[in-house]
């Protein structure tokens, strides 16, 4: 097999949708782990209250005391976090006072929430009135780098608190919520989407506008990786195989624009927009000698970003369980958090990227693997000694970030 030639890629694609479409066949039989909340509302709050089977309209637990306990998901569950809602367990008072909380489930990518799920952090919602605020940044701490997980956290708490103790306890509270129409995280990554998608088609045309690639890819580094944190990542489809998805501004534009770059340009993300390929392609700035990689085995090893996702796929999909695949060094770097492995990992790219141009994203990255095998062919990308990737020359279009370092002019080998 070689990564080259059309006919193995194109066998690769079909194997990608055979494992994705026995996957999703696989998943319907697999019983989902059930979740006994019964058992978690003990201790939910504090000593000698005791709560009893679930009853009523919202549903609740009734207990011996004047505290009731629900799941935010029977009450709101329309609310939803990064990777789809946030299930919560919640006790609140007659008098509206929240006396307990507990994340039951999310699918919100680990590195970025850690902190969220701490009782430490939960704690703060705890004694707060149904006619406070509630909202993050008023009383109730952002965490950076997890914005949009904890302002849906809160506004899970919020909403659903508020309305149980509106039709149990006949608390006055604003059933209404102001919709917040300005984002500026959201809107400064479309407006770098905009900017990466018409150096593309500029550098196309002017070749003497690639001088300023790499100051472009300073800024995708600053905006996507430390500004925004939310690189795009192979958590995003295989949530979506699972049936997570967001109504957040920011996964919308994030996912959107990766699907119109990947049907107008193939892997323009890859080579304008991911801040991990951006740091990557700058510390060949420091001019270590590269490695000499035999082409052949070059071409072999390009194979293993397709096999690593058609492992992930199954895994996820069928176990349901996104968490299989947070190894992505991206995520670590940008979160900030990750465990001695995913540290090592991005330790390892780094030291590997200084002998092989781009190692992760020509060998490992399986988002490399995903928006490879579904970019449009398009001839034009001969390949150059300065490609990026080290492609060969004429390499096939998966393998090709679109810099247009090489577009239009006549094919040579590079490495
Ligand atoms: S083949 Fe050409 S356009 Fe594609 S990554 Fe290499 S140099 Fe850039």
């Amino acid at each position: 097999m070689d990564v080259s030639d059309k006919k193995s890629l194109n066998r690769i694609r079909t194997t990608i949708l055979l494992v994705t479409i026995l996957s999703l066949i696989a998943a319907v039989f697999v019983k989902k782990e059930r979740i006994d909340e019964r058992k978690l509302l003990n201790g939910l709050s504090g000593e000698g209250v005791r709560f009893l089977e679930k009853q009523g309209h919202p549903p609740h637990y009734p207990s011996n005391t004047d505290v009731v306990a629900f799941n935010s998901y029977d009450i709101v569950p329309s609310v939803r976090g990064y990777g789809g809602p946030i299930k919560t367990l919640i006790a609140i008072d007659s008098k509206g006072i929240i006396r307990g909380i507990r994340i039951v489930e999310h699918r919100e990518t680990k590195n970025y929430v850690h902190y969220m799920l701490t009782p430490e952090y939960l704690r703060q919602f705890v004694g707060k009135s149904v006619k406070d605020p509630l909202e993050v940044d008023r009383d109730i701490d952002g965490i950076s780098r997890a914005t949009i997980s904890v302002r849906a956290l809160t506004k899970t708490v919020r909403l659903s608190s508020r309305r149980v103790a509106r039709e149990l306890f006949g608390i006055k509270t604003s059933p209404t919520e102001r919709a917040s129409l300005f984002e500026l995280k959201p809107l400064a990554y479309l407006v770098l989407f905009l900017l990466a998608l018409s150096m593309y088609y500029l550098t196309r045309k002017k070749k003497e506008l690639l001088r300023y690639r790499k100051g472009f890819l300073v800024l995708s580094l600053l905006v996507v990786g430390v500004y925004i944190s939310t690189p795009f990542s192979v958590l995003h489809p295989l949530n979506l195989l699972c049936g997570n998805y967001s109504t957040s501004l920011m996964w919308i534009v994030v996912v959107g624009s990766t699907l119109l770059a990947l049907i107008l340009a193939g892997r323009l993300y890859c080579g304008w927009l991911c801040p991990f390929g951006a740091m990557l392609e700058l510390l060949d700035n420091l001019r270590v000698k590269k490695w000499k990689v035999d082409p052949k085995a070059d071409s072999r090893l390009r194979l293993i970003k397709y096999l690593l996702l058609i492992l992930l796929i199954p895994l996820v999909v069928v176990s349901k369980k996104p968490d299989y695949a947070t190894f992505e060094p991206y995520l670590t770097l940008f979160s900030l958090h990750g465990n001695l492995l995913m540290w090592a990992l991005v330790l390892l790219m780094v030291v590997l990227n200084l002998r092989v141009r781009r190692f992760w994203c020509r060998y490992l990255c399986p988002v490399a693997a995903l928006l490879g095998i579904l970019s449009r062919h398009e001839d034009g990308y001969p390949s150059a000694p300065s490609c990026p990737m080290g492609n060969p020359g004429k390499p096939h279009i998966s393998e090709c970030i679109r810099c247009n370092i090489c577009y239009g002019s006549r094919s040579s080998d590079s490495e």
